[in-house]
């Protein structure tokens, strides 16, 4: 039965109860509209803890002004049913005024990290999240949480601020989930128009040959200069096509073992990000 809860008290007396008959909690943060690979974190928490807790929570903090935070889509209801059907022992949806009351000013810095890539873009963005995660984890207190590879880099700064402030959790790192002809499952495809969504594939097909063509030993630059051209012939505006560290996110001009190509593209009013391993 999946319990609903919209109160940080509710929740933690919730996850008090089920700590002191020894069950194990695990986690899945979201900001909701969910589909296929948030519910693949479910399923990687009711592996590894006895309790799973999902929250969907708009946060207001990760959003620039000129962005897309009224329009993001909210279909609470359906949220619910696809986690009742997956199994999921309780949501948590606060309001915004829960999470940020009247006097709210704390700040959680999550350091160099955050300036990079998305940060370029999206100035304050990951102080948002590591702000709202930070408050997420305390109200819930679990064992585990799951976050997914899809947003590669809100995973490296959540380990971080999990590591530098020693919150008591075991962060668990989830694989992306694709549509069938490879674009990245996002609550944000759903603004994408019927030719927006076919062009769609572009992002993950051009990730997945660029990848390719670094393993077969071609240049990083001119495989990074035609990634950005194909990207553009094919409707994009991309924001950044790079080939970075995948713990520290700074550029790389030669593959290591732990070279990751990351990309954040606009088409017409959506902005998409992917990621993919290239060794
Ligand atoms: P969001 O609701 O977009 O904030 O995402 C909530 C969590 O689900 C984050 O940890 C995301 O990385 C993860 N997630 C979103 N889309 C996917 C996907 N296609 N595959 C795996 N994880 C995902």
């Amino acid at each position: 039965m999946l319990r609903t809860v919209t109160t940080a008290a509710a929740m933690h007396a919730m996850t008090a109860a089920w700590r002191a008959s020894g069950d194990t909690i695990g986690f899945i943060p979201t900001m909701g509209a969910l589909h296929d690979g948030h519910l693949a974190l479910v399923k990687q928490m009711q592996k590894q803890a006895k309790r799973t807790v999902a929250s969907v929570f708009v946060n207001p903090l990760q959003f620039g002004p000129d962005e897309d935070f009224h329009k993001y889509p909210r279909p609470l209801e359906a949220d619910q049913e696809k986690l009742k059907a997956a199994g999921c022992d309780a949501l948590f949806a606060p309001a915004v005024e829960e999470m940020y009351p009247a006097g709210f000013v704390t700040s959680i810095n999550p350091g160099p990290l955050a300036a990079l890539l998305e940060g370029t873009i999206r100035p304050g963005h990951f102080a948002g999240v590591a702000t709202v995660v930070t408050k997420l984890l305390l109200q819930v207190l679990p064992d585990l949480a799951c976050f997914g590879e899809k947003d590669w880099q809100q995973l490296q700064v959540i380990n971080r601020v999990v590591r530098d402030l020693a919150i008591p959790v075991t962060v668990v790192a989830a694989s992306i989930v694709r549509e069938p002809d490879g674009l990245a499952m996002s609550s944000r495809n759903a603004y994408l128009a019927p030719d927006e969504r076919a062009r769609a594939t572009a992002l993950s097909q051009t990730l997945f040959d660029s990848a390719a063509r670094l393993r077969t030993g071609e240049g990083v630059q001119q495989v990074l200069v035609s990634g950005l051209e194909k990207l553009t012939q094919a409707g994009f505006t991309p924001d950044y096509f790079v080939l970075a560290d995948g713990a520290t996110l700074e550029s790389l001009d030669r593959v290591t073992s732990s070279a990751r190509l990351l990309a954040a593209a606009r088409l017409g009013p959506t902005r998409l990000i992917d990621n993919v391993a290239v060794v």
